[in-house]
């Protein structure tokens, strides 16, 4: 099992409230979460990232772990991996953030919201420089390593990404959004409605392998090239379909 990367944090911190990580970011959510956020009437965004085994090195662990949290599907005349992310829009807050700066579904509130700022993937470090809690939230408060139920939380969250996976990518298919962006490359951001995500959920059904054709966006020319070579179809010029984040 591959280590929580709460187990040997060694970080103080303690939430003081102000409410910055619910504003201006997508919080992901895993499909419960989505069916409920869609139920409340608020946008859930897909992003979509691909990859296969030549994203990293010959037995890259990453490669395991996100294979775990992704779906097989058709592209061009090969098959590779895509991960589909279903997270809520709270740009520029969140609908549930209060006047007071309180999230007013507290006992609701999302996995990733309970676990913030913590990393949920065991391949990235916590960073505070890179969070938004303020100075004054860090090195007070408990040992983020200690903390027995944000490491459950961490896990459940992971766990909660392996179990959906490959339903997320049937729903993205009924919704018609098969264009994923190269992993590491950049993220294919597709903001269908609540309502139309909420219908295709609703009336998802069970089957086990992708029945669509995927198509990759990417932003690099050597990429471009490699990914042809390996028999990819490849998403040509701009699309108002969707937003290309480069990363
Ligand atoms: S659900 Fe609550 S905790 Fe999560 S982003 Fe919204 S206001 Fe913040
Ligand atoms: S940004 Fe940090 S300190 Fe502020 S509410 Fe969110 S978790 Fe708490």
């Amino acid at each position: 099992m591959i280590q929580s990367n709460n187990e040997t944090n060694d970080t103080r911190f303690a939430c003081v409230g102000c409410g910055a990580c619910c504003r201006g970011r997508f919080v992901p959510l895993t499909l419960n979460e989505t069916h409920a956020w869609l139920r409340r009437g608020h946008s859930v965004a897909v992003l979509l990232e691909a990859f296969d085994e030549t994203a990293w090195p010959q037995g890259a662990p990453e490669f395991d772990y996100n294979t775990l949290r992704s779906a097989p599907v058709t592209c061009g005349s090969a098959s590779l991996q895509v991960i589909a992310i279903f997270a809520a829009n709270v740009i520029p807050q969140c609908p549930n953030l209060g006047e007071d700066d309180l999230c007013s579904i507290y006992a609701e509130r999302p996995l990733v919201c309970r676990i913030y700022p913590m990393e949920i993937n065991p391949f990235i470090a916590l960073s505070p420089s890179s969070k938004d809690c303020p100075p004054e939230s860090w090195d007070q408060g408990a040992l983020l390593g200690s903390d027995r139920e944000l490491t459950n939380q961490i896990l459940q969250s992971r766990q909660a990404d392996r179990d959906d996976a490959q339903r997320k990518i049937q729903l993205c298919e009924a919704m018609g959004l098969t264009v994923a962006a190269w992993k590491g490359n950049g993220l294919t951001i597709h903001m269908p409605t609540s309502e139309a995500m909420l219908v295709a959920l609703e009336s998802l059904e069970a089957r086990d392998s992708s029945q669509s054709t995927w198509r990759i966006k990417a932003e690099d020319e050597d990429l471009l090239e490699a990914l042809e070579r390996r028999s990819y179809a490849l998403e040509g010029g701009a699309s108002t379909d969707f937003i290309f984040h480069q990363l």
